[in-house]
């Protein structure tokens, strides 16, 4: 077969791969919107069939057969062309796919959803113990993938190299190290006073003009309704089931206006990558992100860089305050502003300041890999977890489901997933400096109501790109420097000191 109909054959298959895999997504949008507790075994099923059956297809020798034919022809001469990429990114699936074991595929797809209800239930129960055994499963089964699958120096390099490619432990840690050694006595020094009214927040906003409002903001930033859904789910995220689908499930709180408003707009971030996808190339490597972490810094930036900005606060405020008249007739802009500021350490993640956030993070990291080495016994988690909070971040849970049951990521199986939520903050930084000097005032054009410019740079630097470079060497092309830990504090150091004092003018 000549390299160009092998390459052809190759797109098709990988194609019709990820159309596959948007029903199994399609099923788990359904598992975490609208499906009864009574369907969860028959899920659990329909989802373990779907991983064998990706996994055979994934890991079919012909992928191998095809990949080889391809490989050293003039089509693949320049690394940088999109066949090249797609050929470069198929292999490097394959070889992890076809190294792991069908039924441990399958053993992780049922664990994962049988341990998700179990850690539901012991959330409740506000008790880590009966969630320890399918904890230790879960940690078991990554060993074995890792194991089968194959590191360069620990099994967390494996664990890394499903969600973050090119990314090791080591470097890792050097980036989370620069972050904590920074944060611990920042959180401390931007902690804002008691003297911002915080509680104007947990007024009356009603849900459904808060769902109103919000897919007004998501439109005007860029989000394609005609394109994508907004429903809602107990835990918030954002699916791609097609090109032309990108689901984003939300959760709106009746007196926590900040808490549901922000967490629309991190994945309307998430959503805005999607949609700026090449369509061209769906289901090929240079149609997808690189990494979670850069997609996270998508969503961050949309979040924070910009969400919590006095320009973009400038253009909905007083819409805002048209919408919850009853709630915010009397607060003034700089007072909104510094609310939405605030610094405030505590015990729950989802619910974290931007500047205390990455500390999260480090403790769940360093925690994750201590449980993989074995170093940490399952069952002295919620000591250690405790013990953790209180060193970084000076506060203690109450109890295990204000603790180490907060987060549902183990229970899904999802080893390696959290550094990826620190390297989004690092790269969104370096990403929206950027833009900034390549733009000039970024903020003075969202106070018009104008995200067409920030929108159309990340179009071009990041979301085009597709696979081309991994998320670190996207980074480092875009800015003019490999990702590192400085301008996420300097930022932080920039807008929170800020924000901790009135504005002039
Ligand atoms: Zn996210």
């Amino acid at each position: 077969m000549r390299p160009d109909h092998a390459y052809q054959e190759l797109i098709r298959l990988a194609r019709e791969e990820t159309v596959l895999a948007s029903c199994s997504d399609l099923l788990e949008w359904d598992e975490e919107t609208f499906m009864p507790r009574g369907g969860l075994e028959n899920r659990a099923e329909q989802m373990a069939l779907m991983a064998g059956i990706l996994h055979d297809r994934g890991s079919d020798p012909r992928f191998g057969d095809l990949l080889g034919r391809v490989e050293g022809s003039d089509l693949v001469a320049d690394p940088e062309s999109p066949a090249a990429v797609n050929v470069r990114e198929l292999r490097r699936e394959y070889e992890r796919e076809r190294r792991l074991p069908k039924a441990l595929v399958e053993e992780s797809a049922r664990v994962a959803t049988m341990a998700a209800q179990a850690w539901v239930d012991a959330r409740e129960a506000r008790d880590f113990t009966p969630f320890a055994p399918w904890l230790e499963r879960i940690m078991a089964l990554a060993r074995d993938e890792a194991d089968a699958v194959g590191f360069a120096e620990t099994r967390y390099d494996a664990m890394l190299e499903d969600y973050e490619p090119g990314m090791t432990t080591s470097r890792v840690t050097a980036l989370l190290d620069g972050l904590k050694r920074d944060l611990v006595p920042l959180v401390a020094e931007l902690t804002t006073p008691a003297s911002v009214p915080a509680h104007v927040l947990r007024r009356e906003f009603p849900i459904d003009r808060q769902k109103l409002f919000g897919e007004a903001v998501a439109s005007t930033l860029g989000f394609d309704l005609e394109r994508g859904r907004i429903d809602v789910a107990h835990h918030p995220f954002c699916t791609t089931l097609g090109p032309g689908d990108i689901r984003i499930a939300v959760r709106w709180h009746r007196r926590n206006f900040a808490l549901g408003f922000f967490v629309l707009l991190h994945e309307v971030g998430h959503g805005l990558y999607d949609q700026g996808l090449d369509p061209a190339h769906y289901g090929a490597p240079m149609g997808e992100a690189p990494s979670l972490g850069l997609h996270e810094s998508q969503s961050r930036l949309w979040e924070n860089m910009v969400g919590r900005s006095l320009g973009f606060w400038k253009q909905f405020f007083p819409r805002l305050k048209n919408v919850f008249h009853e709630a915010l007739h009397d607060i003034s802009l700089d007072t909104f502003r510094q609310v939405i500021n605030r610094v405030a350490p505590g015990a729950n993640r989802g619910r974290a300041d931007e500047v205390s956030y990455n500390l999260h993070i480090v403790i769940r990291t360093e925690l994750e890999q201590a449980m993989l080495s074995g170093d940490l016994p399952v069952r002295d988690l919620p000591g250690a977890w405790n013990e953790a909070y209180r060193r970084y971040l000076g506060v203690t849970p109450k109890d295990d489901a204000e603790g180490c049951l907060q987060d549902g990521h183990w229970s899904e199986g999802m080893i390696g997933y959290f550094p990826t939520y620190a390297l989004g903050n690092v790269y969104a930084a370096q990403l929206y400096d950027r833009a900034e000097k390549d733009l000039g005032d970024l903020e003075g054009a969202f106070a018009e109501g104008d995200f067409s410019g920030l929108l159309g740079w990340l179009r071009d630097r990041v979301h085009r790109r597709g696979q081309r470079w991994s998320a670190a060497e996207l980074v480092e092309r875009a800015t003019g420097s490999p990702p590192t830990p400085g301008p996420l504090l300097a930022s932080l150091r920039r807008r929170y000191g800020r924000a901790a004092a009135p504005a002039v003018g």
